[in-house]
């Protein structure tokens, strides 16, 4: 827990080994844009340490899981977003649609957005 995995494709953008457009750093996260991005800002927020889901963070460090969320409302500040509205959106489980099993805040604004969503 906590360690890179080789085969986790967000630890790989945390080493480098995978690009990036990084827009935030922070001791134990990492903000960049989403490679296809569903609104105009559409920014992932994550841990450095791996974790599977918000909820295995939430249990294990929580004091992460809280920096992770500071960062995605720093993340709306930058992008002039904060004041206007967004979205911090955790998928958690396939039902949901998570794909990337390394947990990651999705912050969405920019545009409305729908609710419920889809
Ligand atoms: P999930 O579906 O797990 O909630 O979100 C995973 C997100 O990662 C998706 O929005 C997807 O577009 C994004 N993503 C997948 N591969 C890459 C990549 O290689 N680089 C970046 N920046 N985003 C990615």
């Amino acid at each position: 827990m906590g360690r890179p995995m080789t085969d986790c494709l967000f630890c790989k953008i945390v080493s480098g080994d995978v690009p990036a457009e990084i827009v935030r750093e922070s001791a134990g996260a990492l903000a960049f844009r989403d490679i296809n991005p569903q609104a105009p800002t559409h920014v992932l927020v994550i841990p450095r340490d791996h974790r599977p889901t918000v909820a295995e963070l939430a249990a294990s460090d929580p004091g992460l899981l809280a920096e992770v969320v500071r960062e995605a409302h720093q993340v709306a500040v930058d992008e002039g977003i904060a004041e206007t509205g967004y979205r911090v959106v955790f998928n958690t489980g396939p039902q949901a649609g998570q794909t990337v099993f390394h947990v990651h805040a999705h912050v969405l604004g920019g545009r409305g957005l729908n609710w419920p969503p889809g």
